[in-house]
């Protein structure tokens, strides 16, 4: 049995050389067409992210005696970050305009309808960081013109609009200060555009912000539990609720040290550290309210994973665990749909 399925997260469109290595394929991403045909992917939420310059410190760097504590990259201005943002969401253009009718950029639930009932393979554009946007959120009108559907206010660094979480093992996401007035201008303007809001990476001021402010239901798109592994990145089960409450959904992500336990870097693990997120969800607030979001190219993910071609055995391991058709359809597409239906206008 195979399951057709929408990505909540990747990162492909960052890590691929050009257009030619999304559309024909290559051996380096997680994610690329003939493979995501192969594996049943419809559609998926596409990142573009600006990386900060410095990069990340060694691991080794940012030990503590029982984890690890990353800083927070400087801010990143938006004269570095608006070229980058404008590399990748053209990237996603050409690949649209160059596939054929293959690929097509998302604007409307219709398109996601359609690309679940037939080969087209649907992109939807997402900025992880709002970096690119300016003081007057003029940019995300032009943006939303080009077809961004979905933004993460912050990524783990501040800007003008919140604060993002650092990566700290164990550490609640309670850590630096809320929205900033323009943060809550910018939420209210996506719920007027009709703009998803993405709760991965913000901390947990910020969060209850969005809570507050936002018409729309609450999405993370990826992040974990933080009672099965404590690292800053994932969500307490206050959130959790809060999330299911507003009728929005917890995208479940393979990023290794969100997974595990004791909040390590070694890929060794097998499916069911990613079901026992699934499932924990779904007991706590129901089955309506989990979707994928694998973080594919941005992160290091279970070699039983591998790559996209891993999506189905995860499909095929919550079967055996005793979830139905209509459950994984909830969770592989539509819950999607349900939400973008009442987010996007
Ligand atoms: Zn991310």
């Amino acid at each position: 049995m195979s399951y057709s399925f929408i990505d909540g997260h990747n990162d492909t469109i960052l890590r691929v050389e050009d257009t030619t290595e999304l559309l024909k394929g290559n051996e380096h991403t997680h994610i690329d067409l003939p493979r995501a045909k192969k594996s049943m992917m419809k559609a998926g939420f596409f990142a573009m992210f600006s990386p900060s310059p410095e990069g990340m410190p060694p691991f080794e760097e940012c030990k503590t005696d029982n984890g690890y504590e990353f800083p927070l990259p400087d801010p990143l201005p938006i004269e570095s970050s608006q070229p980058t943002t404008h590399r990748l969401f053209s990237r996603l253009i050409k690949a649209e305009r160059e596939s054929d009718g293959g690929v097509k950029l998302i604007r409307s639930v219709e398109d996601l309808e359609d690309c679940l009932h037939t080969d087209q393979f649907g992109a939807i554009a997402h900025i992880e960081g709002a970096e690119s946007i300016d003081a007057e959120l003029n940019a995300l009108d032009v943006y939303y013109e080009a077809g961004l559907r979905s933004l993460g206010i912050v990524w783990s660094r501040q800007n003008l609009f919140g604060t993002g979480v650092p990566y700290h093992f164990p550490s609640s996401p309670d850590i630096g200060e809320g929205l900033t007035d323009l943060g809550k201008a910018l939420v209210k303007k996506c719920n007027e555009l009709g703009i998803m809001l993405d709760l991965s990476h913000l901390n947990e001021k910020g969060f209850w912000d969005v809570a507050k402010y936002s018409s729309a239901p609450l999405v993370a798109t990826h992040s974990n539990v933080h009672s099965l592994c404590p690292i800053s990145r994932n969500l307490t089960d206050q959130q959790i609720d809060a999330i299911g409450n507003s009728n929005g959904v917890v995208g479940i992500t393979y990023v290794v040290n969100m997974l595990r336990e004791d909040g390590g870097i070694d890929a060794d693990i097998p499916l069911t550290s990613i079901t026992k997120h699934i499932h924990y969800v779904i007991d706590r607030i129901g089955i309506d309210h989990v979707v994928l979001g694998s973080d594919f190219d941005g992160a290091t993910i279970p070699e039983a994973m591998k790559d996209i071609t891993g999506v189905p055995l995860l499909l095929e391991q919550l079967r055996q665990e005793g979830l139905s058709e209509e459950d994984i359809s909830k969770i592989t597409y539509r819950n999607w749909i349900r939400v973008l239906q009442s987010t996007w206008k």
